[in-house]
């Protein structure tokens, strides 16, 4: 992998390599949910209008993604999922039906997963080797969820984010790749998404707002730092990011008020700067060698082993 890397730096000036990936759900329909949006139409527009904005974004820039599909949304937009299989991209989970691991009983998680394997294989003829939970929501309360994610067949699983927006998000958290040792003795190839350490500060650039409030130099640096000597920066964006349409929440006649008010600030709230995000995207990037999770999951081989680590009950990773 830093051979790989040697190699781009050589290439291309400073580029350094960033993994590239979507989370593909449909933010209307689980916001629209949360305001008593529950009847909306099956097939949502945005969602559509917004996965064209991607699918153009990798046409012309020739970069290749992983895309963590989440069930349910997959089974409203089978045509959608028919784009996605045809394409050369990665294709991934990100689970069924959007729920928070931490609120799952394990025989939950598990049908959630095996759901979500069954739609992605009916829909794209694929199975999923990666894995990212919704919220990055395996946290300290459940962390028995690694080895079911194992038990299934995953060959990694990204879902660790050392972030301060993640609810009893793991102590710890590596800045890179690390086999994950479980009790069982299987293992999963763990894919933190990237954090800045700068001093005493963890700056979470691998995705989300940071992306649309920090100056473009002052996360390109950032990749640079996070990826120094060792893998690809992991990054994750979101469909509803790349709306090049506002986004609007409408709820139905019968929403309380409080979800009215939900609705109205959420319509502000997330529209703030989104706009930048997909030519930030394709700027920022421009710098960088793009590629799959996978892609890098297949370089993890001897003599480029990465460290193992084992995950203690009360959710260290040691
Ligand atoms: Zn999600």
């Amino acid at each position: 992998m830093v051979e790989a890397m040697r190699r781009s730096d050589h290439d291309n000036g400073d580029a350094r390599g960033v993994m590239l990936s979507f989370d593909v759900e449909d933010w209307n329909r689980i916001m629209g949910a949360r305001v008593g949006q529950i009847d909306g139409p099956a097939q949502s527009a945005a969602f559509e209008r917004q996965m064209q904005a991607i699918f153009e974004l990798l046409d012309q820039t020739g970069w290749k993604a992983t895309f963590f599909l989440l069930g349910t949304t997959l089974e409203r937009h089978p045509e959608i999922a028919r784009e996605i299989a045809r394409r050369n991209d990665e294709i991934a989970s990100h689970g069924y039906r959007h729920e928070p691991v931490y609120r799952m009983s394990p025989d939950a998680f598990r049908r959630d997963l095996e759901k979500s394997i069954e739609i992605i294989d009916k829909f794209c003829g694929k199975r999923p080797l990666g894995y990212r939970a919704p919220y990055f929501s395996i946290n300290r309360d459940c962390v028995w969820a690694y080895e079911l994610i194992a038990e299934l067949g995953f060959v990694y699983d990204s879902s660790q984010y050392d972030s301060p927006w993640v609810h009893r998000r793991l102590k710890d958290i590596p800045t890179e790749p690390y086999r994950l040792r479980l009790p069982s003795g299987r293992d999963l190839i763990e894919m933190p998404l990237s954090v800045w350490k700068m001093r005493r500060m963890t700056i979470p650039i691998g995705g989300g707002s940071y992306w649309r409030v920090l100056p473009k130099s002052f996360l390109a640096l950032g990749l640079r730092e996070s990826s120094r000597n060792t893998s690809p920066s992991a990054l994750y964006f979101h469909p509803y990011e790349c709306d090049p349409d506002a986004l609007h929440l409408d709820p139905d006649a019968s929403a309380t008020g409080f979800q009215h008010f939900l609705a109205a600030y959420w319509n502000i709230r997330f529209n703030v700067a989104r706009r930048w995000l997909l030519p930030r995207i394709r700027q920022v990037l421009s710098h960088f060698e793009v590629t799959t999770y996978i892609q890098t999951v297949q370089r993890i081989r001897p003599p480029h082993e990465i460290v193992q680590r084992r995950l203690s009950c009360e959710g260290w990773v040691d």
